[in-house]
């Protein structure tokens, strides 16, 4: 039954991206000429100090000590007998320190930070994970760190702010433009312009310039890794089907990778929002074209003048116009399945998980859920491994406001 792709997945992981990393066409990193030395530098000390043994044990140690890794895989028996013959299991990223993925990734951007005698980190933010999570990793390394974040974003996100103060990270407001994330990213980087002799920049997704894509992808693999190990040992099986939701696609790329060479299909699930028209989403591979945006070549949604389309999604992690280049490589190779769920589905799945399981989901995994909770219904599934990426207890709010307690959606 194995499809024949013009990748050769056995040795992909070597292959890809290339030393100026591109995955096929997408990626590269398109940087103002200043800034070029910069990227250099962290590229070549990825290369040298991550694969050194004292990298990688001091990695190992953190994750099990600190973040409390390995997460758990856990089978969801209630709700895959409501829902018929499919069986759900999810990984339990939720579980993870600071109750997400992004902590995977900033520990090692943080410890990289720390094995280069740089002082300080800094990244911009939208909603405020990212920065929770690499305020934490500061912390956890006695690093100055500097979050750059819009101010209306500041304004919305007043519990994310909080969190980042009391970890000791330095919030710095962004007023010109709309002042969310686009205006944000623009300052951060010429922040690290200034000061990228003390300084490393750490980016939240698997995007932007090369080395980051890769280097996110390879911090987050992790998560695939334990994730199949536990499945086998579980069910003496693989699953035929993994599935990941996909903003920027980080948690993504951290469970495919340990499947591309097994017989199971993959499944990202983009936000559709309120529908397809443009503003109303973010499904950026579903809908997009391909251009250059915050220095890498991806797929991405465009509006009438060719620049980044407004977007739109109820989780508010997922809402870039953009996703990773190696997504759009995967996409364009067919290794990868993206398809989409709305606003509705995810808020139907965000109560069944808390109904049925006793475990409230993020909105963003809400979606993954949503997509295999659509697939079970379709019955061609024998066993859906599912990256719950996060907790809900930051969406609550949001969502009693918006939906009260659910009734309506806990039903089958
Ligand atoms: C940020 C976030 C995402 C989306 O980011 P990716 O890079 O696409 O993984 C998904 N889930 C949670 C819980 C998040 O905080």
């Amino acid at each position: 039954m194995r499809k024949n792709y013009d990748v050769d997945f056995n040795t992909y992981l070597k292959e890809y991206p290339n030393k100026e990393g591109y995955f096929g066409q997408y990626g590269g990193a398109f940087l103002p000429p200043e800034l070029v030395p910069a990227f250099e530098e962290i590229t070549e000390a990825y290369q040298t100090i991550c694969h050194s043994a004292k990298f990688i044990n001091e990695l190992r140690r953190i994750r099990k000590e600190f973040q409390g890794r390995p997460t758990p895989v856990y089978h969801c028996e209630r709700l895959s007998g409501m829902l018929g013959t499919t069986q759900i299991y999810l990984k339990r990223e939720d579980l993870n320190h600071t109750g997400a993925h992004k902590l995977n990734h900033c520990m090692g951007e943080g410890l990289l930070a720390k094995f280069m005698g740089k002082k300080k980190i800094i990244a911009e933010t939208g909603a405020g994970q990212h920065g929770v999570a690499l305020a934490t990793a500061a912390a956890y390394f006695g690093l100055e760190c500097d979050i750059y974040m819009g101010e209306v974003d500041i304004a919305k996100q007043a519990p994310n702010v909080a969190r980042m103060k009391v970890l000791g990270a330095r919030v710095v407001p962004v007023s010109h433009g709309l002042k969310t994330l686009k205006e944000a990213v623009d300052a951060a980087f010429g922040a690290y312009l200034k000061e990228y002799k003390d300084t490393i920049y750490c980016i939240g997704s698997v995007v932007g310039p090369h080395p980051f894509p890769m280097m996110v992808r390879d911090f987050q693999m992790v998560v695939g890794i334990e994730a199949r190990e536990q499945f086998l040992e579980m069910t003496g099986i693989l699953p035929d089907t993994v599935v990941a939701c996909v903003g920027g696609g980080s948690n993504a790329m951290g469970m495919f990778p340990a499947f591309l060479n097994d017989p199971v299909e993959l499944y990202g699930v983009e936000p559709m929002g309120r529908g397809p028209a443009m503003g109303d989403h973010a499904a950026s591979l579903t809908y997009g074209e391909e251009g250059i945006l915050h220095g890498f070549n991806s797929i991405m949604l465009k509006d009438e003048k060719g620049g980044p389309a407004p977007v739109y999604s109820i989780a508010s992690g997922l809402d870039y116009p953009s996703s990773g280049p190696e997504h759009a490589f995967l996409h364009e190779k067919g290794r990868v399945n993206y398809i989409t769920a709305t606003d509705e589905e995810t808020i139907e799945a965000f109560f069944k998980l808390s109904r049925y399981e006793g475990i409230i989901p993020a909105l963003e995994s809400s979606h993954a859920l949503a997509g295999a909770i659509k697939m079970a219904k379709e019955r061609k599934h024998r066993a859906i491994l599912v990256n719950l990426s996060g907790r809900g207890d930051k969406d609550l709010d949001y969502v009693i406001e918006n939906y009260g307690f659910g009734e309506k959606y806990s039903q089958f």
